[in-house]
């Protein structure tokens, strides 16, 4: 996003940019050929820089003054998002943790809670992940089965597995959501709780990507005994602690396009190193249409931001910046591709890895399909398709449509 700064957002601007501009020789290499490779290396030294960046106010920009935070807006995270990605630095490590996970136990943990885990979090000396996915629990997220059971002193016992959990294999602590009541509706048995990954009974196994890295992982949890204090905003409330971190994470991927460095100047700049395809007429219209696109995003976005700076919480037709993003983003990919031929795929290059990793992220906070229909019947008002809760099962509509075609 490239906002119209008053003048205090500007003063905020150069503060940030100069900050970066002293400091930013200190942060990790992780592209081109002084990039680092080892990965344990990679997560120490983007650990040591979020640290950095949180002792500058740079991360946990909206978090209250009280846990660490700078106490600031939305407009002033947009800002500093887009001057670490205009720097050519890495952001936080722990985008979930401190975007997500963070605000979470902010709004539905005990004080005990945010006093033990808030610091630690921002600094990047405890990394978290999202325990939430299952492999029968995606979409339809409510359908969780790993179990927790309470034993008779009190604390509770975890069996069951998750799936696509991201920095599980560096993380310190999860936030899980499991089923601690079967008997009642879905949506009512659940319950968060705060998982150190390291307890006995916890196995992480990662999964290798086509881009080459393992980021996410499976997490297996047998007989892992969890204290009576690990519950996060109360028995059977789970649901609801869940969907603020899910409100949050829309937020932070529909923002945050921008810090990954998604804009159509740098996607431009790609293609004019090749004379020759910047000025081929169809590479100029693909290129006209998804920067329109993003355009389009970023006037989005400022409705979003608007409805957030008034302390309002944006609504369904924020999920539309994420999927037209992901889209435009995944289109650039291919039209780098295909002007730069096999060089844009090069191991460590600046494209290589954007152009593997982007498929993943249509399924990542929400898959496009769920955020469609969200977006056609609850922002345009088109008539509602038959849902999982209605006890239908997904695979019963698919098998019904595919016997009509
Ligand atoms: C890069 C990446 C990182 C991730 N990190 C994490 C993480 O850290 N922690 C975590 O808990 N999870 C994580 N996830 C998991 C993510 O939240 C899930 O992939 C997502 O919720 C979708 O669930 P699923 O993969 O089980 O797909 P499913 O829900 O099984 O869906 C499969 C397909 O069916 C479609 N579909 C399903 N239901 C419907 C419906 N009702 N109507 C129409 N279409 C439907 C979907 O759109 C999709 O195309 C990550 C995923 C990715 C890709």
């Amino acid at each position: 996003m490239d906002l119209d700064d008053t003048p205090e957002q500007a003063a905020y601007r150069g503060r940030v940019r100069d900050w970066l501009r002293e400091h930013r020789g200190e942060a990790p290499v992780l592209r081109g050929p002084d990039a680092l490779t080892d990965e344990q290396e990679i997560i120490a030294a983007r650990r040591a820089w979020q640290g950095k960046l949180a002792e500058a106010g740079l991360a946990g920009v909206t978090w209250p003054k009280e846990f660490g935070g700078q106490g600031l807006g939305p407009i002033e995270q947009v800002i500093c998002n887009q001057e670490i990605a205009a720097a050519g630095v890495p952001g936080i490590l722990d985008a979930i943790g401190v975007g997500m996970l963070g605000p979470t136990i902010i709004a539905h943990g005990s004080e005990a809670q945010k006093s033990r885990y808030l610091g630690p979090m921002l600094h990047g000396d405890e990394v978290w992940c999202q325990l939430f996915s299952e492999p029968a629990a995606g979409s339809d997220l409510a359908a969780v089965q790993t179990r927790a059971q309470q034993t008779d002193d009190g604390r509770w016992r975890l069996n069951g597995q998750k799936v696509w959990t991201t920095n599980a294999q560096f993380s310190s602590y999860g936030l899980l959501l499991a089923r601690t009541d079967a008997d009642v509706a879905k949506h009512n048995g659940l319950t968060m709780f705060v998982v150190p990954m390291d307890a006995e009974g916890v196995t992480v196994r990662g999964l290798r990507q086509i881009s080459g890295e393992a980021e996410f992982n499976e997490v297996f949890f047998d007989d892992v005994l969890l204290d009576s204090d690990a519950v996060v905003g109360g028995v059977g409330a789970g649901w609801g602690t869940a969907l603020t971190t899910l409100m949050f994470e829309r937020v932070t991927i529909g923002l945050g396009g921008e810090g990954l460095g998604f804009n159509s100047a740098r996607f431009a700049g790609a293609i004019a190193s090749d004379p020759h395809a910047s000025r081929d007429p169809e590479v100029r219209a693909r290129l006209g249409e998804l920067a329109s696109e993003l355009m389009a995003v970023r006037f989005t976005g400022y409705r979003t931001l608007t409805a957030l700076q008034r302390g309002q919480i944006p609504g369904p037709e924020a999920g539309l910046a994420k999927v037209t993003i992901v889209n435009g983003a995944i289109k650039a990919g291919e039209l780098i591709a295909d002007v730069l031929g096999p060089d844009a795929l090069e191991d460590g290059g600046e494209w290589a890895y954007m152009i593997s990793f982007l498929p993943g992220l249509k399924s990542a906070g929400g898959t496009e399909e769920i955020l469609r229909n969200t977006i056609g019947e609850r922002v345009l008002g088109l008539p509602p398709e038959p849902r999982l809760d209605k006890g239908i099962p997904f695979s019963e509509l698919r098998a019904k449509e595919a016997s009509r075609a």
